[in-house]
Order: structure tokens, then sequence, then C-alpha cells
């Protein structure tokens, strides 16, 4: 007879009832069955083995892959009087830990997946009552997920070592993929997924293209108030943002692993005080921080993955008031990201690019933002959300699959091994040295984009079809054929440019207009073209157009 939750739920924890799918997965580890729950930040999963470790005879087993993670739900679960240990290489009294196992003190004892992957760990465990194996972070285990870790692998032999103890995984972020690949690795059946619903309501989505993101992330500072948590990709760069952010007045810090331990716990500690501190970090900041009342999320970059941006945006009001998320992404990310992709081993390069597809389709539509989101975790989305950038403004759109037909053929007419600035001489018509040498003149394509409303698709769908992977620069800046050229050749698929509608800009003129001098009019796609030709000094100046399917 399974023991009833409520009475602890509400004397241990204070709560008056369940949240969501709580009460359905807490029920299915009562009656000893195998579960994963995939729920999302803030859902409160670690309730969901807290509570059947207090309800049950044994301690609960806790596998979680930060010691700073294990430290805090230790502190946490302490304080409402469970009785939790860690067992992790920096902790100084193990044997008292293993004592207290021994003796069957203790309701939780988190360990990290390289410790209980040892045969030592599995003999210690044989030696007291378990109650339950809690898998933290479980998407760890798949190599689909988006952050694999190899010890977790190694768990599989520990759990069926224990055939009696039930297992319960969890996870924030798994698309379908990473699920099922969880529920192999661990032995969990099918019907024991327990999904809960992944909107966020109160978040409102933004995204688009950096110019100069410390730059655009000033302006949004100086708008939005709050507390907030800007993701920038190094840890040089967190604390340049960091600077920069101060001159605004608005009390910033840094985050990232590189820092001294005592400075980055302060840190820490002050952000999670403060009602308006912006700090500035590395994705490493926020796993299992408990600030309900962060107001923004900014990315200075592209993220990682869906599943990154899913967990990351996440910690923007926990608390249920409206939240924004931004992010500012770059067409050189995703070259970036590309080149990353090529050297990691080849079984998961399928895997990481078609998580990169995911991701620009994300970052390139003109439609609900959210409606992608909820739909790439297997959620039921409305068409309109009513409260992403798309939604609230939808931008105006260009089909140019012509023009991107044109310049694919003129590219492969004349070899793959031209650059922008020449292919478009090519389909402008303008003769060269060159072209003449070549014998360019006498093709075909030569010549083909008569009309100045052409004309200026060209370098923008230039760029576009670099970032769909149609086109791909080699060494010496030729543009070859990559996998995407032929469905816009062969199959009908549309190349569409949307242009983003203009930024409301605050008037300026009260002495805050750095950086706006040699621009009088404050014409973003001024701002947005001189910061290419900065940042981009190989290519031509490009308008801020970016695309979609
Ligand atoms: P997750 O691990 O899913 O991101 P946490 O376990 O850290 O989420 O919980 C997030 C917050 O929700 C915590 O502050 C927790 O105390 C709170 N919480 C969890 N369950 C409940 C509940 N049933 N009622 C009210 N608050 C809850
Ligand atoms: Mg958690
Ligand atoms: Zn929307």
């Amino acid at each position: 007879m399974p023991v009833d939750p409520l009475p602890v739920l509400q004397s241990t924890f204070g709560f008056p009832g369940f949240r969501g799918v709580q009460a359905d997965v807490v029920h299915r580890v009562l009656a000893g069955e195998n579960t994963l729950a995939v729920m999302p930040t803030g859902a409160g999963k670690s309730l969901c083995y807290q509570l059947p470790s207090v309800a049950l005879e044994g301690t609960c087993v806790v596998v979680s892959p930060l010691i700073a993670l294990m430290h805090d739900q230790l502190r946490a679960a302490s304080a409402i009087g469970i009785r939790a240990a860690t067992l992790t290489s920096v902790d100084i009294d193990q044997m008292e830990t293993i004592k207290r196992f021994r003796r069957g003190e203790l309701d939780l004892l988190y360990v990290a997946p390289e410790r209980a992957s040892g045969g030592a760990f599995r003999d210690l465990l044989s030696q007291a009552k378990l109650a339950l194996f809690a898998i933290d972070e479980a998407h760890c285990v798949s190599e689909w997920g988006h952050d694999f870790r190899p010890d977790y692998r190694l768990l599989r032999p520990l759990l069926d070592h224990f055939p009696d103890v039930p297992r319960l995984a969890l996870t924030a972020t798994a698309d379908e993929h990473t699920r099922a690949d969880i529920l192999d690795q661990l032995g969990i059946p099918r019907e024991g997924m327990i999904v809960a619903g992944f909107d966020r309501p109160n978040i409102q989505y933004r995204i688009s293209p950096k110019d100069n993101t410390t730059r655009q992330i000033t302006d949004l500072i100086a708008e939005t108030p709050g507390a907030g948590i800007v993701y920038v990709q190094s840890r040089a760069g967190t604390e340049k943002m960091a600077e920069a952010l101060a001159k605004t007045g608005r009390p910033t810090r840094a985050y990232h692993a590189g820092l001294d331990p005592h400075v980055r716990a302060r840190n820490q500690a002050d952000f999670v005080a403060s009602e308006d501190m912006v700090i500035c970090a590395t994705v490493a900041f926020g796993m299992g921080i408990d600030k309900p009342d962060v107001r923004f999320v900014a990315h200075a970059g592209l993220p990682k993955s869906i599943e990154a941006y899913y967990q990351e945006t996440g910690r923007a009001g926990r608390d249920g008031d409206p939240a924004v998320a931004h992010m500012f992404w770059g067409a050189e990310d995703f070259a970036k990201a590309r080149q990353r992709i090529g050297e990691v081993e080849p079984a998961r390069q399928a895997g990481e690019r078609t998580r990169l597809t995911a991701l620009g389709a994300l970052v390139e539509t003109p439609g609900c933002r959210r409606r992608i989101l909820l739909k790439h975790f297997g959620d039921d989305a409305p068409e309109n959300c009513g409260n992403c950038d798309n939604c609230l403004n939808p931008p105006a759109a260009i089909d140019a699959t012509e023009v991107a037909r044109k310049f694919l053929s003129a590219v492969f007419r004349t070899g793959q091994s031209f650059g922008i600035g020449y292919i478009e001489q090519v389909l402008t018509g303008v003769s060269s040295e060159r072209s003449l040498m070549n014998g360019h003149e006498a093709l075909g394509v030569f010549g083909i984009a008569p009309s100045a409303e052409e004309q200026a698709l060209i370098k923008p769908v230039a760029r576009a079809l670099l970032l769909r992977d149609a086109l791909r620069a080699n060494d010496f800046g030729g543009l070859e054929f990559g996998p995407g050229a032929r469905a816009i050749l062969k199959e009908n698929e549309t190349v569409s440019l949307i242009v983003p509608p203009k930024r409301e800009r605050r008037t300026r003129g009260r002495g805050s207009s750095a950086g706006t001098a040699a621009n009088p009019t404050g014409d973003p796609l001024f701002e947005a073209l001189r910061a290419r030709r900065r940042t981009l000094a190989a290519e031509a100046s490009v308008p801020p157009y970016v695309i979609f399917h």
C-alpha cells in the first residue's frame, strides 16, 4: 500500500498542493515504478525525489552532474529538515557521511556520476536500505542531448545491480530523440515517461540579428528594469560586458568558471539578493539557482541548441510575472558552430547538425517563436502566441527565391571558386578583365539580374545561402555548393528574406548618445551597416536581412 504523499508535502515542504505533473511523478515513484520526468526549469523537479526520500524508508541516491548544484540542493534540503549529504571530491567529511548512510540516517545522498559508476560505491550502497535512485539532468546520458557526460553511461550497471530500487530520471530539456535515448539507456519503460507542458507564457521571446551586441544590450537594460542575466560566450567577454554595462549605472557582476571561487560565490550571492543587478555570465551560471524574480535573460550570441536556449531563458520569470528573453545572433555564429561540428567525433556530427538546423529555424522564422520552441519539445501550440517579437510586430518578407537560384547557377557555371563580389558582377553583367579572360561573359548566367530590385537582393541572398549551408566559403573566399543547394535549385524550396521591423528608438540627445555621432539620424540600418563593415572587413557591407524557410 503506497504512502500518502500529501501530509509530507504539507508538513515537510509547506506547500498546499502539487504543481502540474508532480503528483503523477511522485505517485509512480511511491508505487515503485521506473519513471522519466520531463519538466521545464522551475517546475519543481527536486520535490519529485525529495518527497519520496522523506516518505519512504531508506536513502534516495541522487546523481547530479555539478558539485555546486549538489551543494545548493543540500543546503535547501537541510533547511527544511531533510537529512541530506553529498559525497564529492571536495567534501572533507566523507567518512562521517558514509557512517550516517550505513546507519540509515540519510534521506538523500547526492553523488557525482563518476563516483556513482565505481565498484566501491556499489559495495557501499549494498550496506544499507535504498529507497530510490534519482538521476538529475538525465539528458546528460544521451549523446543526442546537448550536454553529454560519458560517466552517465556507466550508471546502468549500478541501477541494474539493485533491480528492486525504483529509478527516477529528471530533465528539463529533451527532444524526442533524447527522451527515447534516456529511456533506453536507463532502462525505463515507455509508459514511464511523464512530460509536463513546456510553455512559459509569461516569457516574451525576442530574437534579432546582432550589430553591436554591447550597444544593443546597453539599450536593452536601459529600458528593462529588474534583475537580469546576460549570457556571453567567452569568459573574457563576460568581464568586458559587465564593465561596459556598469557605465549605465546599473549594478553589474561577471560570472564564469575561471573566477576565484570566492569571488564567484560572492557575485552569485549578490545577484540572488539584488532586485536590479545584471550578471554577465557564461552558460555555467544558473543551474540550480533559485531566483524567481529574474526579469530578463539576454543571449549575446547564438546559444548552443534549442534545448540550451530554452533552459537558459527559462531562468527568467519563474515567479510568473512578465519577463523577456532576448537573443542577438550573427551569421558568423552559425559558421563557427558548423566549424566546431566538423571537429567533433564523426558519430556525433549528424545529431549536432540537426540541432543547429533547428536553432536556425528558430532565429530565421518570420512566424511565432514560441510555436517553434513548443513544437520542438512535442507540445501543441497555436499559430500565434501574441507574446513574441514576431507575433507582436510581424516582419516584412521578400521572396528572393529567383535571385537565389540565379546566384547558385552563377556559382556553378563559373566553377565554384569565385567570391561574392565577382559573382555579383557576373549576375549584373559588369564586364571586367577577369570575366573576359575567363570567358564568363559568354556564359548563360552573365547579366541575368538586370533590374535594380534584383541587384539589391544579391548580397543579402548570398549571406542567406551561406547561413543555410547552401553555399560554403573555401579557405580562399571562393564559394562552393553546400548540402542545402540542391533543394533550392531542384526541389522548389523557397528563399525569403525578412526585413526586421525598425526598432523603436528612444530620442537621443540628452548626453547618452554614445557611438551615434557619425549617425545623425539614428538610423538602425546605418548602424548595422557600419558595424558589419567593422567586424566583417572581408565581406562587402550588407543590409541586415535574414533568411527564413
Ligand atoms: P527545477 O529543478 O524543476 O528547475 P526546482 O526543483 O528547483 O525546479 O523548484 C523550483 C521552485 O519551485 C523552488 O523554489 C521550489 O521550492 C518550488 N516548488 C516546487 N514544488 C512546489 C509546489 N508544489 N508548490 C509550490 N512551490 C513549489
Ligand atoms: Mg533541478
Ligand atoms: Zn509568438
